[in-house]
C-alpha cells in the first residue's frame, strides 16, 4: 500500500517518511469546535482522515492547522512497523503536555494502531481518551459525547460492509488537482508479515455508483486526477445481486459483476479529461483484462505499482504471497507487452525476511534488475505481533545484515530509476500541472502518465492543465523538461 501525498511508504532506512505526519493546512474559519488531525501510513489512512473530517463536520467541528487551540487532537495511525508505531508513542507524549495545561482537550488515537492494541492503549497512554479503529469512525459523535462525561470512548469493531460510501470526504491538504478515491476497504490475502488483515479485517468493495459519482462531482470541482485506493484493487467485485438479492446491476444489457477491470472503464468514462490511477495491485490477482481496458483508455495512467516484496519462491512462499517468482515475472512479461516498455512499474521490497539467505536476497536484486523497476519502496523486515511470521518463524536475520541487504537494494534501485528515467530524455509527455516546483519559484511540476515528476518552467500555466513537455534532462528521482 504506497505514492500520493506521495510516496508516504517510504524508504524506512533513508527518510523513514512513514513516521512524517501530514498535518492540516488549512484553517477553517467558522466558530465551531475546532478539529486537529494528523495522518500516519499508507494512502488509505489519508482517505479515511478526510472521511473522518466530513463526519465531524457533521457534528459542528471546522479543521485546524494548530493543535494549540483545538478541542478535539486525533492521531489516525499506522502500525505496518515497530518503528510507525513508537513515532505515535512519542508524539502522545508530546500531547501530554497539551493536555496538562488544557484538561479539557480530547485525545484520540485512530487507524492501525488502535485496531491493534484496543483497551491497552487507554491503559499505556492516560492521556488518550478515545480509541477508534478504521471501521468506527461513524461511531465518533457519540463516543466524543461520552468523553466531555469525562469516559473513555472505545470502539474497535471490525465490520464486513462498512466501506463509508455515502459520506463525502473533505479534502485535507489537496492541491485542488489530484484526489484519492477508496473503492474497498481490508485485505482477505494473509501475507505472513502482515497486520492489515487484522487492523482492517475482511475484504468489502463499495458501491460502484457512489465511486462514480464521488469522481463526477471531483472532476466537476475542478480534479483532473484519481487514485483508486484498496489493499488490493484487483480483487474488486461488486454484484448488486450479491449484496442484497435485488435485480443484477444492468450493464450493457447482460446482468453483470462488477470486477475491477470494469470499474476502471466507468470511472475512465466519466470524462476523458479525468486521469485514473489506483493502487495496490496484487500479482496473483492482476488480470490481462485489467492490462487491456489500461490500453483502451488514455486517461488511464499507464503505471502500475506491484509490490514484489522478495525475488525468491522459497522466500515469497514463507511470506505466504501465494504466487512465485515465474509467476511474478509472466505479470511483468504481460505489462511490457500489452503496455510497452514506457508503462511505469514499482514495487514494495523487503529485505531480511526471516531465514532469507545471501543467495535469496540476490534474488531480489536480479528480479530488480529483470524488471527495471521505475521506484520503489524498501523496508527491512520488521516483526509484527500477532502476524504469521511471527508465531511461527524466527526473526532471525540481524539487524546489520538486514541494513546491509536494504542499502544493496536501496542502490539497485537508484541506478534503476536513473537508467529509466535516461530512456525518456528526448521523449514527449502529457504532464498534468500539480503546481509550484519545491525547488523553484519559476518552475512548475505534474506528472507523466507513467507517474514520475516532471519539472518546467512556468510560462504562464496553470494547475490542473495538462501540457506537453519534452524531456531534456534527468536525476534519479526527477524528469526536467521544456514544453511544447
Ligand atoms: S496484500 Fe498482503 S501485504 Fe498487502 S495489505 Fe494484504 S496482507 Fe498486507
Amino acid at each position: 500500500m504506497a505514492n500520493l501525498i506521495a510516496n508516504i511508504d517510504l524508504v524506512e532506512e533513508v527518510k523513514v517518511e512513514e513516521n512524517c505526519a501530514i498535518r492540516v493546512s488549512k484553517e477553517t474559519d467558522a466558530a465551531g469546535k475546532k478539529l486537529y488531525i494528523e495522518s500516519y501510513g499508507c494512502q488509505m489512512n489519508f482517505s479515511d482522515s478526510e472521511i473522518v473530517t466530513s463526519i465531524l463536520a457533521g457534528e459542528g467541528y471546522t479543521t485546524t492547522s494548530s493543535f494549540e487551540n483545538a478541542d478535539l487532537i486525533l492521531l489516525n495511525t499506522c502500525s505496518i512497523r515497530e518503528k510507525a508505531e513508537h513515532t505515535i508513542r512519542n508524539r502522545l507524549g508530546h500531547f501530554n503536555g497539551v493536555k496538562k495545561k488544557r484538561p479539557e482537550v480530547t485525545i484520540g488515537v485512530l487507524g492501525c494502531m488502535a485496531e491493534r492494541l484496543k483497551s491497552k492503549l487507554l491503559e499505556e497512554e492516560k492521556m488518550v481518551d478515545l480509541v477508534v479503529g478504521p471501521d468506527a469512525y461513524r461511531d465518533l459523535p457519540s463516543l466524543i459525547k461520552i468523553t466531555e462525561e469525562g469516559e473513555k470512548g472505545i470502539n474497535t469493531f471490525l465490520s464486513r460492509e462498512e466501506t463509508y460510501a455515502d459520506i463525502s470526504p473533505v479534502r485535507l491538504n489537496s492541491n485542488g488537482v489530484t484526489a484519492f478515491i477508496s473503492i474497498m476497504r481490508g485485505c482477505d490475502n494473509m501475507c505472513s508479515f502482515c497486520v492489515v488483515p487484522f487492523t482492517r479485517g475482511r475484504e468489502r468493495s463499495r458501491d460502484p455508483q457512489s465511486i462514480i459519482r464521488e469522481a463526477t462531482e471531483l472532476f466537476e470541482n475542478g480534479y483532473r486526477e484519481v487514485t483508486l485506493l484498496g489493499q488490493n484493487v484487483d480483487s474488486y467485485k461488486w454484484s448488486e445481486e450479491e449484496e442484497n438479492n435485488k435485480a443484477r446491476l444492468e450493464r450493457n444489457g447482460d446482468s453483470e459483476i462488477i470486477n475491477f477491470a470494469a470499474l476502471l472503464e466507468l470511472v475512465a468514462n466519466v470524462d476523458p479529461n479525468l486521469r485514473v490511477r489506483f493502487s495496490t495491485s496484487h500479482p496473483k490477482d492482476i488480470t490481462d483484462e485489467v492490462l487491456y481496458t489500461m490500453k483502451k483508455h488514455e486517461n488511464i495512467c499507464n503505471y502500475i505499482h506491484l509490490p514484489a516484496q522478495s525475488g525468491n519462491s522459497r522466500v515469497l512462499e514463507m511470506m505466504n504471497r501465494t504466487y512465485d517468482r515465474e509467476w511474478y515475472v509472466n505479470r511483468v512479461d504481460a505489462i511490457r507487452n500489452i503496455l510497452g516498455e514506457d508503462c511505469g512499474i514499482s514495487s514494495d521490497m523487503i529485505a531480511g525476511f526471516c531465514t532469507e539467505s545471501e543467495e535469496e536476497h540476490r534474488d531480489t536484486l536480479s528480479l530488480m534488475d529483470y524488471v527495471q523497476y521505475d521506484f520503489s519502496y524498501m523496508f527491512v523486515y520488521s516483526e509484527r505481533p500477532g502476524t504469521l511470521a511471527a508465531k511461527k518463524y524466527k526473526d532471525d536475520t540481524s539487524p546489520d545484515v538486514k541494513k546491509r541487504r536494504l542499502q544493496e537494494i536501496i542502490n539497485k534501485q537508484q541506478e534503476l530509476s536513473m537508467i529509466r528515467n535516461k530512456r525518456d530524455v528526448g521523449k514527449i509527455f502529457k504532464v498534468l500541472i500539480e503546481g509550484r516546483s519545491k525547488k523553484s519559484v519559476d518552475q512548475l511540476q505534474g506528472r507523466n502518465s507513467a507517474n514520475k515528476v516532471v519539472i518546467f518552467n512556468d510560462n504562464g500555466y496553470e494547475k490542473g492543465q495538462y501540457i506537453n513537455a519534452k524531456i531534456t534532462d534527468c536525476t534519479s528521482a526527477t524528469l526536467l523538461g521544456e514544453v511544447v
